[in-house]
């Protein structure tokens, strides 16, 4: 299997953060995966194309970058089938399957990352999650060495959530995600920005609308490193809903059922007055406030010292803890956001 030792991850990492990995492997077949060392008291961590990933030292873990390449496209009368192999770049698909005449996966488009990452956090935007056309997911289990085959509903997914977050997490990799399209399309045009495409839009007009409005909106990772939102959308209860909308009657919100309620965290930043605020070479985008942003920063505490002051500030102002959607990495491994900042305050 290749491998490398010292190796620099400053271009395998979204945020464009300096890191250096002890060892990293490449695994491209189960035989590759069946040789890994067991990493009973070393740390690591399974990298994808690191735009959910913030390195917080300049020594990372020992990395696992899956290499699994390939896509096979099958049909019935009714539906494609597409299996798709981890390493693939998710928007490459995207475009793949609209080329191919194969819809639904429009509202995902240029969403940066692996397809193999792309479980882990359940990826939505634009009225859409992975988990609608998601049908299997095959993983392999460090402890069994045998591949796992898991369907929609064992992986669990929720809002940026999953299995492999949770109770997987650490337990194995992922090798191949399988979806189904049926071949009776109908757009999804539920998000507001989509709307006025008219009664009949073409998947690539969808596509199309989806990548402008991203365009639009979000920095350019290659241009301006950043790792997309920062922070998940706090969801409250109705409860809090009400208090909230009473001193601030704007307030954005979306039903969630079961008396749940999700706010826009970008939303709340911006009104803390945070939009376009700057320290230490990082910030908060001008346009996009749930984005931080990496002007001239090789060091990733740079930027858990800008979240946990914008985490901060929408506490005190709106009585909600916002939670970091990016992965915290550190040379220990994967940590959690509270405690690594009890770790930094405490050097
Ligand atoms: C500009 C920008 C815009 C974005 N917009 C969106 C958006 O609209 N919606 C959205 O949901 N996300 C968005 N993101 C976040 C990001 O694109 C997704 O989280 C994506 O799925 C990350 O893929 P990756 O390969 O880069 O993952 P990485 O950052 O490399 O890893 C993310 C997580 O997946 C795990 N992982 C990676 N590969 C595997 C594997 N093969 N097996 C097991 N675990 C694995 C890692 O351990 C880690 O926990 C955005 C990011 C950026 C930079």
């Amino acid at each position: 299997m290749e491998l490398s030792h010292q190796f620099s991850l400053q271009e395998y990492n979204s945020f464009n953060i300096k890191a250096v990995s002890p060892t990293i492997y490449f695994p491209r077949t189960v035989t590759d995966l069946e040789q890994l060392p067991k990493f009973v008291d070393n740390p690591f961590y399974i990298l994808g194309d690191g735009s959910n990933t913030l390195f917080v030292d300049d020594h990372a873990p020992i990395i696992i970058k899956p290499d699994f390449k390939g896509i096979s496209i099958s049909e019935t009368r009714d539906n494609y089938t597409v299996s798709v192999g981890a390493a693939e770049n998710w928007h490459d698909l995207v475009c793949l399957c609209i080329e191919q005449g194969i819809y639904g996966l429009e509202n995902l488009a240029l969403i940066p990352g692996s397809v193999g990452a792309a479980p882990v956090q359940n990826i939505g935007a634009y009225g859409l999650e992975l988990s609608h056309f998601c049908t299997q997911v095959k993983w392999f289990e460090f402890s069994s060495k045998a591949i796992k085959v898991l369907d929609n509903k064992d992986c669990q997914f929720s809002y940026r959530d999953s299995i492999f977050k949770q109770a997987l997490h650490n337990k194995g990799i992922i090798i191949d995600v399988e979806f189904s399209f049926p071949k009776a399309w109908k757009a999804n045009l539920s998000y507001a920005g989509l709307s006025d495409l008219g009664n009949n839009p073409s998947a690539k007009q969808v596509m199309d609308r989806v990548i402008s409005l991203r365009q639009a909106k979000l920095p350019d990772p290659c241009k301006l490193p950043n790792a997309g939102s920062f922070f998940k959308n706090p969801i409250v209860n109705e409860q809090k809903l009400i208090s909230l909308k009473n001193s601030y009657p704007k307030l954005p919100f979306y039903p969630q059922g079961k008396g749940l309620v999700k706010l826009a965290a970008g939303w709340l930043i911006e009104q803390a007055g945070l939009k376009g605020y700057r320290e230490k070479g990082v910030g908060v985008h001008e346009h996009q406030a749930l984005v931080l942003v990496n002007y001239a920063s090789e060091q990733g505490e740079d930027i858990v010292t800008l979240a946990k002051y914008v985490q901060q500030q929408v506490l005190a102002k709106f009585d909600i803890s916002i939670s970091p959607e990016v992965r915290m990495i550190t040379a220990k491994g994967e940590q959690n956001f509270v405690d690594l900042v009890v770790d930094l305050e405490s050097k």
